[in-house]
């Protein structure tokens, strides 16, 4: 069977983003530092953290919701620190855009641009994230026909509804696409679940059956340079 299209995750696929996350975190605390030093003087950037994971846990409707959580966490952080709510939403709005900006300054890994212009020339290509980064700002949005997230589909991966969105706009058979991911739940479990062909982006060399007891994908890479031929083993 063709392969008519190829989905990719984004975080820790396309760049390494447990240090971009961080380092956005940190410049939004030291706005809050500057701009609400009622709410850092209550909550270190720990709390916060364990906040928003709470407010996800409360709710599970918003767990797809990445944006709105955050927004959402700081609100509740400055609503209890005494902020004044006349003034609440245009910092959350600021705080937020902060973040945003930080989130999107990400270092493709060295091969990323290369093997999205080598794949561009054959497939369609489509990312979907959970996240919530803009492939706008970060300049790679050309490479792919769609970019959907979780947020806009309103089910994060491993559900099945993102990867159910990609086939049907793609208008093409789960046989027909290959997802790639780092994530052995949400990237290869969820694809494998639709019959999609899966590659494990494995860069740290784990051993599958220490990850999951599922299904193994149909192929593993270490490297993003490895795609190119683990795609040809499956065509
Ligand atoms: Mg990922």
């Amino acid at each position: 069977m063709a392969i008519k299209l190829i989905t990719f995750d984004l975080d820790n696929t396309l760049w390494e983003n447990d240090t971009v996350i961080a380092r956005a975190e940190k410049a939004c605390y030291t706005f809050l530092q500057q701009q609400a030093p009622k709410l850092t003087e209550h909550y270190s950037p720990e709390q916060l953290v364990q906040l928003r994971l709470q407010l996800m846990t409360q709710q599970p409707h918003l767990s797809a919701q990445v944006s709105k959580v955050r927004k959402l966490s700081i609100q509740q952080a400055l609503e209890s620190t005494g902020h004044d709510n006349n003034d609440i939403p245009d910092l959350v709005a600021k705080i937020f855009d902060c973040f945003l900006q930080e989130r999107n300054k990400v270092e493709l890994f060295p091969h990323t641009i290369p093997l999205l212009k080598t794949l561009k020339n054959q497939y369609q290509l489509a990312s979907l994230t959970n996240g919530n980064s803009d492939l706008e700002k970060i300049g790679i949005a050309e490479y792919f026909s769609f970019s959907l997230s979780a947020e806009k589909v309103g089910a994060s991966k491993p559900r099945p509804n993102i990867f159910h969105a990609a086939l049907h706009k793609a208008n093409v058979k789960p046989e027909e696409t290959i997802h790639i991911g780092d994530h052995h739940l949400d990237d290869v479990h969820g694809a494998q679940q639709l019959g999609i062909h899966t590659i494990w982006f494995n860069p740290k060399k784990q051993r599958w059956e220490d990850q999951s007891d599922r299904e193994k994908p149909t192929a593993t890479v270490h490297c993003l340079s490895e795609i190119i031929s683990a795609i040809e083993k499956i065509r």
